[in-house]
């Protein structure tokens, strides 16, 4: 594939502007100061308008994306995503909105429309989490995360609390662990048994010591905790805080509150469960909620209600974090998310979860004669299959199969997490794909099963239908090869 700069020809252009009406002299001299001048040309292609189209075309269409088919990655919700919420946050009046609109401070009428789509957000957002309050400003899921536990932190230091550890499932995501060490924390690892974390362990590493507990619920297996209230009930018996890491709230949304279950601390990931597309690097969404007793400590500016009905920013609280974000958080994400809120209405959103609870024990049922089922019982909105009966006799991994759904137009599914399940392979089907869809994965799995009994060889190779084909993953993080030559 060419580069773009492979395509430049001397003096093509994409663009021609009407000559300078002051002569060269003036920008070049009497305008601007020397240093600011370019010593010499920027390298930029010199291209025409239908080779840049071409180009990103063509260079979009290697590319795989949840346009283009399904893409049942688990603990990653990638759902389709509605077009309309796209127009909604293209509309001029949000679009144009310039975050430092001089009366936006004071709570001028300029803005009072974005400043409303704040204010009812977080009132919609503690309506489905049942929190009191929510900060719109952190830009993604872990950053969330890093929030929470900063309020986690100045409400254990405003109490003259002690405490250095956060318990974390080894079914956590990823991110959990990594959040809690960045916000100063020692991190211990709670095993789980079954699926689900074991309680009695738990109870053993719960002492004064421990400032929260970090939790995914449904967890990475798709399994609901059964002893959740249990869980929660012991970490506030020694003045811990639970924290619940709703990225992928899909499986639980008009059904079961957070709140409910005992937790204090939520994020959420707009760019997942509330119509923005996650992945390719944002831009995301992972507003915080909390409970009444953690909200002095949300970060400022808060959107407040005058006497008068108008909305301000509130800068008067004298125990907040501070800010964690410029302005407001990603704002177009946000009204996006509004805007698919109050499209599906509280009826709506109860259906996405049953639809994603739906589909994902529809594939468990039928992929479970062909693949393990990693903890066979009822799942929620995801569902780990185990390829370690596949690797230990046809020496066919979770990787081939991986590889090998590329072929039938499919993304794979996460794979090796959670790592407490061997060969594992993780999908999340969402409520977005159709039963056509869904069967169209489980003929793909079942052909893939056959083949590794038959011809394993012909796994190994895959993909096929790719710009590129296997590459040595380790190799390419390890030892990037980024520059053109
Ligand atoms: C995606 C995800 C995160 C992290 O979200 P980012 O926006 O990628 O930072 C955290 N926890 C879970 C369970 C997730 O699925």
């Amino acid at each position: 594939m060419k580069t773009i700069f492979d395509m430049s020809r001397p003096g093509r252009r994409g663009v021609t502007f009407p000559p300078p009406l002051l002569p060269d002299a003036c920008f070049q001299e009497a305008c601007l100061a020397p240093e600011l001048l370019r010593e010499k040309p920027a390298e930029l292609p010199e291209v025409a308008e239908i080779d840049v189209v071409r180009h990103f075309t063509n260079l979009s269409r290697q590319n795989f994306g949840v346009d283009v088919g399904p893409y049942p990655l688990g603990s990653c919700t990638m759902k389709y995503n509605p077009k309309f919420t796209e127009d909604i946050a293209r509309l001029p009046g949000f679009a144009g909105l310039h975050p430092m609109l001089p009366q936006l401070r004071r709570g001028g009428l300029l803005a009072q429309g974005a400043l409303e789509v704040l204010h009812e957000m977080e009132q919609l957002l503690c309506a489905i989490t049942g929190m009191r309050a929510y900060t719109m400003q952190p830009l993604a899921g872990a950053h969330g995360e890093l929030t929470g536990l900063m309020l986690m932190a100045a409400y254990h230091r405003h109490r003259g609390n002690h405490k250095s550890l956060v318990l974390v499932p080894d079914s956590a995501h990823g991110t959990n662990p990594a959040s809690a060490a960045i916000a100063g924390y020692s991190v211990r690892t709670v095993p789980s048994r079954d699926g689900v974390m074991d309680f009695e362990a738990y109870r053993a590493m719960l002492g004064p010591e421990v400032a929260g507990v970090m939790m995914t619920n449904p967890n990475t297996l798709g399994l609901f905790e059964p002893d959740i209230k249990r869980i929660s009930e012991a970490a506030h018996a020694v003045d811990a805080l639970m924290y619940y890491d709703g990225a992928n709230l899909n499986a639980i949304l008009g059904i079961a509150k957070p709140a409910d279950l005992g937790f204090d601390i939520v994020h959420l990931n707009l760019h997942k469960t509330f119509a923005t597309p996650h992945g390719g690097g944002g831009p995301g969404s992972g507003p915080v909620g909390v409970v009444a007793k953690l909200e002095p400590f949300l970060p400022i500016s808060r959107v407040a209600r005058r006497e008068d009905g108008t909305l301000f920013l509130d800068y008067d609280h004298a125990h907040s974090i501070g800010y964690v974000a410029p302005f407001y958080g990603n704002f177009g994400v946000v009204l996006k998310a509004y805007a698919y809120i109050l499209a599906l209405g509280g009826e709506g959103l109860k259906r996405v979860a049953e639809d994603a609870v739906l589909a994902a024990n529809y594939l468990r049922a039928r992929l479970a004669p062909q693949w393990r089922v990693a903890v066979d019982r009822m799942c929620m909105h995801e569902v780990v299959f185990s390829a370690a009966d596949q690797a230990a006799q046809h020496g066919v991994t979770a990787m081939d199969v991986a590889k090998a759904l590329i072929d039938f137009g499919f993304h794979p599914p996460t794979v090796y997490f959670p790592l407490v399940v061997k060969e594992a392979i993780m999908i999340e089907p969402t409520e977005t794909e159709s039963k056509e869809n869904l069967d169209a994965i489980v003929e793909a799995m079942a052909f893939i099963a056959k083949k590794a009994q038959e011809d394993p060889a012909w796994l190994h190779a895959a993909p096929r239908g790719t710009p590129v084909g296997r590459l040595d993953e380790v190799r390419a993080a390890r030892q990037p090869d980024l520059a053109q030559r």
